[in-house]
C-alpha cells in the first residue's frame, strides 16, 4: 500500500511525525509540496522573502530526500485541487499531513479531507508543530487556559520525555518512494515572484540555516535571560522563521533547552511555551482573527489617522527607538521582541490607531508571520487580549529607548540621520538645543522629523478612550 506525505510547515526530513507515520505503516511513500496560489495569489507583492526561504527550503528538502531514496513532488496550483489529483494519480490510499492550527488552513484541510474520502482516499493529521496542543493542556476545571503562568506551570507539569521524543524517520526511509522521472521543482520566476534581499542579509533557509542558528545559539543560551531585551546585542536565537516553516523540530529545540537547564535555557524555553500557549488560544477561540479576546474592548473607538499610520509604517514618527524598529522591519522582514511590544504600543496608545491595522502591516511584513503569535503579540499590547497588559500600563517610548537601547547603537543602525547626535539627546532628539541639532548635522523637522505626537498628552487620551470599557483593567 502506499500514501502521500503532503509537507506545509514542516520542511525537514527529520523528526517529522507525519513522515514518519507514513513510513512506518506504507510500503511506498510518495512526498509532495505545493506552491499553493490560494495563498500566494493573495500576497501583497511579488517580491516576498518567506516565498523565497521557503523556494530554497524545497530545494534542499528534495535533495535531503532524494539521498533518502526519495524526492519532493512540487506543484504549483490551489492545493485544495492539487492533493486529490495528486493523489488519485499516484493510486495511494492515504494522504498524511501534520497538524496546522489557523482557520483557513483547517477549511482547507477540511476541504481536501472530503474530496479525498470521495475517491476512497484517507486524511490523517498529526500533532508536529507544538508540543501541546488543542486541550492537551487544560485547567483543573477543564477549560483552555487564557493566562499565561498558569498555563505555562500546567505545561511544565504535564511534560515528559515522551513529549520531547524524535520521530526516528530514517529507521523507515526505506520505504521512500522517488518522483516520477521528469518532475521538476518550478524557479521562483516561474511561480511569478522575483528574488529578494534574504541573501544579503544572510538568512539561510532550509534545515541547514536552522541547524547554523541553533548550534550558534546554543553557545548564548546560558546569557539569554539577561540579554533577550536589547537589540543590539546578539542576545535572542533569531529561529522564528525556521519554526515557522518547520526547518527545525520544535522537539528537538525544546529538548535541548530541558536538558540544559538554568536560568537563561529555562528562559527560553518560556518563550517555546508561549508559542504554544498562543496556538492553543487560537484553536480554542478563533474569533481573535479580527474581534477582541475580550470583547467588552471592542468599545473602544480607534482613531482613523492614515497619515499616522503611514508615518508609523514608513519610520518617520519622530521616536528614534520607533523609526528605528520600523525600519528593521521594512528592510529585514524581522524586528526584535522588545521593539515588537515598543512599536505595537506606540500604534495603538500614542497613535489611537486599531491594533488591527498593525497586526496586518507586520503579517505582510514578517518573515516569521504566524498568525497565533502575531494575533496574540497585538492584542497583548493593545490591551484587548487575554493575559493582556492592562490600558493603564503605557510605555513610554522615551524610557523604553533609554532602558533597552541605553548607547542608541540599534537607533543609530537604522537612523544614520542621528549618526552624530549625543547619547544624551538619541531617545529624544528633539530635545537637543537647535544650535546643537546644526552641529550633529541634524536638524529636528529637517534631516530627521519631529515627534508626530505628544506622549503625556497621548497617555490622557488614551487614557480616556479605554475608559468606556466598563470595569475596565
Ligand atoms: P527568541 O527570543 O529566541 O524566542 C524563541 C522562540 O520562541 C521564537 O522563535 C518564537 O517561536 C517563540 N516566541 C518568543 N516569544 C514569543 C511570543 N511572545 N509569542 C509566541 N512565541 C514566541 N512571533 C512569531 O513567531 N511570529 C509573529 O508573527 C509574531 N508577531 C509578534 C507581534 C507582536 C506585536 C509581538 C509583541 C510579538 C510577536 N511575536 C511573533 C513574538 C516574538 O516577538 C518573536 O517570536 C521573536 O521576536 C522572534 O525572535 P527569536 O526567534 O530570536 O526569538
Amino acid at each position: 500500500s502506499s500514501a502521500l506525505v503532503w509537507f506545509r510547515r514542516d520542511l525537514r526530513d527529520f523528526d517529522h511525525a507525519a513522515l514518519f507515520h507514513a513510513l512506518k505503516n506504507y510500503q511506498k511513500v510518495f512526498c509532495v509540496f505545493i506552491f499553493d496560489s490560494t495563498i500566494l495569489d493573495a500576497l501583497p507583492t511579488r517580491s516576498d522573502r518567506r516565498v523565497e526561504f521557503i523556494h530554497g527550503s524545497v530545494l534542499e528538502l528534495d535533495a535531503a530526500l532524494r539521498v533518502k531514496g526519495g524526492g519532493l513532488i512540487v506543484r504549483h496550483g490551489p492545493a485544495t485541487e492539487v492533493v486529490p489529483a495528486l493523489a488519485a494519480s499516484l493510486g495511494v490510499t492515504a494522504v498524511l499531513a501534520n497538524r496546522d492550527y489557523e482557520p483557513q488552513a483547517l477549511a482547507r484541510d477540511a476541504e481536501v479531507a472530503e474530496r479525498l474520502r470521495l475517491l476512497g482516499v484517507s486524511f490523517a493529521d498529526f500533532k508536529d508543530q507544538v508540543i501541546f496542543e488543542k486541550s492537551e493542556v487544560l485547567t483543573q476545571g477543564n477549560s483552555p487556559f487564557s493566562v499565561f503562568t498558569p498555563y505555562k506551570r500546567a505545561w511544565l507539569k504535564t511534560l515528559t520525555d515522551f513529549h520531547l521524543k524524535a520521530y526516528p524517520v530514517d529507521k523507515y526511509a526505506v520505504h521512500l518512494a522517488a518522483p516520477a522521472a521528469g518532475e521538476t521543482i518550478p524557479t521562483l520566476a516561474e511561480l511569478g515572484f522575483t528574488s529578494t534581499n534574504l541573501g544579503e542579509l544572510g538568512i539561510v533557509p532550509g534545515m541547514a540555516g536552522g541547524r547554523k542558528l541553533f548550534d550558534d545559539f546554543l553557545k548564548r543560551i546560558a546569557r539569554y535571560k539577561v540579554r533577550r531585551d536589547f537589540p543590539a546585542v546578539k542576545g535572542v536565537s533569531y529561529l522564528s522563521v525556521h519554526l515557522r516553516f518547520g526547518t527545525v523540530s520544535i522537539r528537538e529545540l525544546a529538548r535541548a533547552a530541558h536538558a540544559i537547564g538554568g536560568e537563561g535555557a529555562e528562559t527560553w524555553l518560556s518563550e517555546l511555551v508561549w508559542r504554544d500557549f498562543y496556538f492553543q488560544i487560537l484553536w480554542h477561540h478563533p474569533r481573535v482573527v479580527g474581534v477582541s479576546f475580550r470583547p467588552e474592548y471592542d468599545k473602544v473607538v480607534w482613531d482613523d489617522a492614515p497619515d499616522l499610520f503611514a508615518a508609523w509604517c514608513e519610520g518617520r514618527t519622530g521616536y528614534p527607538i520607533v523609526d528605528a524598529a520600523m525600519r528593521q522591519i521594512n528592510h529585514s522582514g524581522f524586528m526584535h521582541n522588545r521593539l515588537r511590544m515598543i512599536v505595537a504600543s506606540f500604534l495603538t496608545k500614542d497613535l489611537g490607531v486599531d491594533w488591527r491595522l498593525g497586526e496586518r502591516y507586520f503579517a505582510d511584513q514578517l518573515n516569521d508571520f504566524d498568525l497565533s503569535a502575531n494575533n496574540g503579540g497585538w492584542q497583548w499590547a493593545a490591551s484587548t487580549g487575554c493575559d493582556a497588559q492592562p490600558y493603564f500600563r503605557i510605555f513610554n517610548p522615551v524610557t523604553q529607548s533609554e532602558r533597552f537601547d541605553p548607547d542608541g547603537v540599534f537607533i543609530r543602525k537604522y537612523l544614520p540621520e542621528l549618526a552624530k547626535v549625543p547619547d544624551k539627546y538619541i531617545h529624544a532628539p528633539w530635545t537637543l538645543p537647535p544650535i546643537d541639532q546644526k552641529l550633529a548635522g541634524c536638524v529636528i523637522g529637517t534631516d530627521y522629523p519631529a515627534p508626530i505626537v505628544d506622549h503625556a498628552k497621548a497617555r490622557e487620551l488614551t487614557l480616556a478612550r479605554f475608559g468606556v470599557v466598563k470595569g475596565a483593567t
